[in-house]
């Protein structure tokens, strides 16, 4: 079903619409009609069908908007990252409409701070059993005005032991009220509670298996930022997917990576936010002929896409919404199939690996990078499956004549089978790409080289700018790097001697601020930028800024700590 058949507001469904959201699932379909009557239910659906916006969207189409900002719904959750989450998620929903506030309650945050969010007003309070109950005795928190309470995840609730603060809020709310609960199971307390505290309700059960990340192996590399198309390349020749996608968050890596897909000949097309519906549709008709197996696209340009049955779904680069994240990996997996998700991570970004597994309920496989003997036994063993086959077959007579005149000249058949077979296989696989880790630490500080790149003020560019971007392309810490001149068209910064040529390389294939980069290594004892022919502007000594390594030569022999 389409949200826009639900009766929902127009502010709503363009928010929803901004979600990326295009059908309902089965228990937004069924629930949100029963809410938006005001009545009571019970909703049972497994986890990540979308049971927050089955209730969320209602809900907020049910405030009133009033300048007294006392509460009109409570949602208690079990937990305070369920509590923020489900905040989150009104907060976008309502991102149209006007005037509505959501405030988040739950242990562990400073009571003083929600009760000055609390004097503030709110329409709607999203927390936990307990301290809502304690803004209830403290009287920071009253509920005259309240007119829906949702308990979501009732049974986790329960399971932890939040019975008696729950029936204790609920002897503080106005009976007339609707009541709204959300379980994945339905055990005998819970019937309880819904017979001693619900009117009638309606019993909305969705059967599992819909909309499900538990079909779908999430895989995990690490690499730098500059060796990802490499290691993309390297993936597809090991999972060989007949159909899949690639996300990327901006227009131009999609074209750089469907191009570079399409030079190594693999059947690629890449689909634009601003491409025309006719030149969709024909990309789209390829691809459902199979004439084209991948996908290279933006989540923007993949809204109006509706083929999910994707043997793999890449994620060149993380969503930088992460909730697209689901979106994108939604598209493998389906119909009872089990579906592949391998996203690229560089090192900076490993703290995600959490919020992924957070967000999908699952736990994510983070695999080491391929190793070369890997891609080469499996391109290998494609290889001669392929000339085995090509050998059976008739040749033209002019090929023939090409292979004689080869051996007139000298050259043994050996000789010439050779050379075509390394011409086709390409030189790819003999690539190996070196693992984030070999450069991360730099374990002895044994003095700088000078990188200089050709960008400077002239460009916008801030020391932060150069940190983050050699940081992410060579896998240093930012701690590891040395001073910084920012001139007005040139930058020269302090890398580790160690590591100068690695960095060099990967420092060269990465953007700073949109700018593609030329850097070069100069050594460290003449160095032509100190003397500040640009006026001495932008000069930033990180060892400086960083009082803790500021007294004193730099010391020569550092050792980091494990
Ligand atoms: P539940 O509460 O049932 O576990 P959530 O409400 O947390 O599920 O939703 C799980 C994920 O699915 C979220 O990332 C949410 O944004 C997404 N989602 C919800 N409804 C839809 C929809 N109709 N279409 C696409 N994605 C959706
Ligand atoms: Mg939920």
């Amino acid at each position: 079903m389409n949200f826009n058949e639900l009766n929902l507001s127009p502010e709503l469904l363009r928010a929803v619409e901004d979600m990326g959201y295009t059908q309902t699932t089965s228990i937004q379909e069924k629930t949100i009609p029963v809410m938006l009557q005001g009545l009571d239910l019970i909703g049972q659906s497994q986890t990540g069908t979308g049971k927050t916006a089955a209730f969320g969207l209602p809900l907020i189409q049910s405030i009133v908007p009033s300048d007294k900002k006392r509460p009109q719904a409570l949602i208690m959750c079990p937990t305070r990252e369920l509590s923020i989450q489900v905040a989150e998620e009104l907060r976008k929903f309502a991102k149209y409409t006007e005037n509505v506030r959501t405030v988040t309650i739950y242990g562990g945050q400073p009571i003083s701070v929600q009760i000055r969010e609390l004097k503030s007003g709110a329409d709607i309070i999203v927390g936990t059993p307990g301290r809502i109950k304690d803004h209830i005795d403290r009287h920071t928190l009253k509920f005259e005005d309240l007119k829906v309470l949702v308990l979501d995840e009732a049974d986790e609730m329960l399971n932890m032991g939040f019975r008696e603060e729950i029936e204790d809020i609920l002897s503080y709310l106005p009976s007339e009220r609707q009541t709204v609960m959300f379980s994945a199971t339905m055990p005998q307390p819970i019937l309880n509670l819904t017979e001693a505290y619900m009117k009638d309700p309606e019993f909305i059960k969705i059967k599992t298996s819909e909309m499900t990340v538990s079909t779908i192996e999430q895989i995990l590399y690490e690499t730098n930022q500059g060796t990802k198309q490499d290691l993309l390349l390297q993936l597809l020749e090991i999972y060989r997917p007949e159909l899949s996608m690639v996300f990327c968050n901006t227009k131009k890596m999609v074209d750089d990576i469907a191009s570079l897909l399409l030079s190594k000949g693999y059947g690629a097309a890449a689909i634009h936010g601003d491409m025309k519906q006719e030149m969709r549709s024909i990309v789209m008709a390829k691809f459902k002929d199979r004439k084209i197996n991948i996908l290279v696209c933006t989540d923007v340009a993949a809204r109006g896409i509706d083929v999910d049955d994707m043997d793999i779904v890449f994620n060149f680069d993380l969503p930088q919404e992460i909730e697209y994240y689901v979106h994108r990996i939604g598209r493998t997996g389906r119909a009872g199939k089990t579906g592949i998700a391998i996203s690229l991570i560089t090192p900076r970004q490993k703290y995600l690996v959490n919020v992924l597994e957070r967000l999908t309920r699952a736990k994510i496989n983070k695999k080491p990078l391929p190793t070369l003997a890997e891609v080469q036994e499996i391109k290998f063993h494609q290889m001669k499956t392929e000339m085995r086959k090509l050998l059976a077959k008739e040749v033209p007579d002019e090929i023939k004549r090409i292979v004689e005149e080869l051996v007139d000249e000298g050259f043994s058949l050996e000789e010439i089978s050779r050379a075509l077979l390394f011409k086709t296989i390409g030189g790819d696989v003999f690539k190996e790409i070196k693992s984030p880790a070999s450069l991360q630490k730099v374990v002895t500080h044994k003095g700088y080289s000078n990188l200089t790149l050709d960008v400077g003020n002239a460009h916008g560019i801030a020391a932060a700018h150069i940190v983050s971007c050699i940081a992410e392309a060579s896998g240093i810490s930012g701690r590891d790097i040395g001073k910084i001149r920012i001139g007005e068209r040139t930058t020269t910064v302090e890398i580790p001697v160690q590591h100068d040529k690695a960095i060099l390389e990967e420092v060269n294939k990465a953007t700073i601020k949109g700018y593609t980069i030329k850097a070069v290594l100069s050594p460290v004892v003449d160095r032509p930028y100190e003397k500040r022919t640009y006026g001495g502007s932008g000069s930033y000594d990180r060892n400086r800024d960083f009082g803790n390594r500021s007294k004193g030569p730099r010391r020569s022999n550092y050792t980091e700590k494990n």
